[in-house]
């Protein structure tokens, strides 16, 4: 069953179908800055930025870029937490025809070199903070220029204090020169024209973001998604949200923009609805907090664990959040406690949504403010069509059977980067296999069941076991690693590894944290280890991950 409906419980006026511009994404900032200059499209820690110099600053990057000789096609790697650099230089890279390359700042050295040196990104822009971990694996990558910006380059901060980038190596600090192929962000933009930069584009074919997924597989792939892509998904959120006002809302920057979720429903939905970002480059409760009394956002993007960190903040009543309107939750199912006592809090409405990389990324959400149904991921968004098909035959499902979800609409990826056989495994004549398995009810509202995938979601992060077993097969003690994903109550599911070490070889959980520490982000490294002497496996020897899984869930209940 092909699910067409969208919004029927919506009022008339709104459209059951959109026409969608084919433009870039920088067009979307000339059209805001054109129509609101003097509007603020920053706020960040205090200072903000108007449209227009948002604009001025774009063009000037642009520039910059292309005097490194960055033309079309090239890909700009960026490494930054939320700040109106990684707002500008996203903008400026695709004004340039470039193809941004998003990392993790958290990413370890090893992550970072496989997304470089995978994607063939030249140039790379990042913080001061982060300089360190580029410089140690630039000579392993394709990288001809290092761009290094601070917090400081858009805080009044007195002169002197600025710049003072130092590379610590054994406890020493060392200057680092231009004439490495590392230059500073504020003098690149130094005497930079303000005027736009012509590049021929086409929306539809160019491919404006490789966004780095680990799939349904494992191995991190780069997404390949077209300026129309990302557009698209604007252009249905805003549509979604259709009580907004252009020029007038407020939006909480805290989803991190190096992933696609927080990239469209934060920084690009802003942009296209002439709105106010406020940024925020980590998330802590209590800055939240803050931030929104002071700040009086009105939309709220988020994942589970933020609304449940805020709600469990012991002086959480203190604060004034009356401000938010609406929130839409993504990137793992949210508990319905927890929609439940944010709405009382605030008096928003928060809603779950859904997506994937893939999808640029959202294709699901419950109506804000008409008919929602907790547990549901909602209904897919405007000329997207959605359907439940059995996972081995392809076949279409029955009417509330369970099956995996497949999505046909313009927000599909182009495919995976140089990987056409992983991408001929999703893309299956014109639809995505999600690899999540859902089911559909008699009014077209969709619920995730479980995933067909291995990923664990523990914090709103994607963790791929294979990744992590890889690293504890690389221990010399190891001769067999799982990991999985554990039910938590905080963070949805937490990573745990079950062991069998080689025969005569001893290690502890103490030890292996440490190893994986050191290879792998933190978010990523087992929070529980269990070693035993064997592990259940198929007849072909395929460990049967789902049977531990399982077992823990048993034990957690029995307790
Ligand atoms: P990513 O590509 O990082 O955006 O991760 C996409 C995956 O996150 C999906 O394939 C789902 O497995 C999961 N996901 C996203 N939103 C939800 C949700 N509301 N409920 C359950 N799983 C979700």
């Amino acid at each position: 069953v092909i699910n067409r409906i969208w919004l029927s419980s919506y009022p008339k006026e709104v459209p059951h179908t959109i026409s969608y511009p084919e433009i870039s994404i920088p067009e979307l900032l000339v059209n805001a800055a054109r129509e609101y200059p003097n509007q603020d499209a920053i706020s960040f820690m205090g200072k903000t930025i108007k449209f227009k110099e948002l604009l001025n600053d774009v063009y000037k990057f642009a520039h910059g870029l292309k005097q490194l000789g960055v033309k079309k096609g090239d890909r700009v790697a960026l490494l930054l937490p939320n700040t109106p650099q990684s707002v500008i230089v996203y903008y400026g890279a695709l004004m340039l025809g470039a193809i941004v390359v998003q990392n993790n700042p958290m990413y370890t050295e090893r992550e970072l070199e496989h997304q470089l040196v995978d994607s063939g990104a030249e140039v790379i822009i990042t913080l001061d903070l982060f300089y360190p971990k580029v410089e140690n694996i630039r000579s392993k990558t394709f990288l001809k220029h290092v761009i290094v910006t601070s917090i400081k380059d858009y805080l009044p901060f007195p002169k002197n204090m600025l710049y003072n980038l130092k590379l610590r190596k054994d406890g020493q600090y060392v200057p680092v020169l231009k004439k490495d192929g590392v230059c500073f962000f504020s003098r690149l933009m130094k005497r930079q024209p303000v005027f736009p930069i012509h590049v021929q584009l086409d929306p539809k074919e160019d491919i404006a973001l490789l966004q780095y997924t680990g799939g349904t597989t494992g191995i991190a792939k780069g997404v390949m998604l077209t300026h129309y892509n990302l557009v698209v998904n604007v252009i249905q959120e805003a549509h979604w949200l259709y009580r907004a006002k252009k020029g007038q809302e407020r939006i909480l920057g805290v989803l991190p923009f190096f992933h696609v979720f927080g990239m469209t429903s934060v920084m690009n939905l802003s942009i296209h609805l002439a709105s106010t970002m406020i940024l925020i480059p980590r998330f802590k409760a209590e800055e939240i907090l803050q931030t929104i009394q002071k700040e009086k956002p009105t939309f709220f993007p988020g994942a589970p664990t933020m609304y449940i960190a805020i709600l469990n903040h012991p002086n959480v009543k203190q604060y004034d959040l009356s401000s938010i309107e609406a929130c839409i939750s993504g990137s793992a199912p949210l508990p319905l406690e927890v929609q439940d006592k944010f709405e009382k809090l605030t008096g928003a409405r928060l809603v779950e949504g859904y997506g994937l990389t893939e999808t640029s990324p959202v294709t699901h959400a419950n109506p804000i403010w008409e008919k929602r149904k907790i547990g549901s991921i909602g209904i897919p968004w405007p000329d997207t069509e959605a359907k439940i098909v059995d996972p081995v035959t392809g076949e279409d499902v029955e009417l509330g059977g369970i099956g995996e979800l497949a999505i046909k609409s313009p927000v599909v990826m182009k495919g995976y980067w140089n990987r056409p056989e992983e991408t001929a495994k999703v893309l299956v004549n014109g639809w995505l296999l999600t690899g999540d398995m859902a089911t559909m009810d008699d009014e077209g509202y969709f619920y995730i069941v479980d995933r067909k995938k291995d990923m664990i979601i523990a914090g709103g992060y994607n963790i791929y076991p294979r990744e992590v077993e890889e690293v504890l097969y690389e221990h010399e003690a190891v001769q067999e690693a799982v990991v999985v994903g554990i039910p938590d109550p905080y963070r949805g599911e937490t990573v745990k590894a079950f062991i069998v070490l080689k025969e005569g070889a001893k290690t502890n959980e103490k030890e292996l944290d440490a190893f994986c520490r050191e290879r792998l982000a933190a978010y990523k490294v087992p929070k529980a280890y269990e070693f035993r002497t064997e592990l259940p496996k198929t007849m072909v020897g395929k460990i049967l991950r789902r049977t531990l899984v399982e077992e823990e869930r048993k034990k957690i209940e029995k307790d």
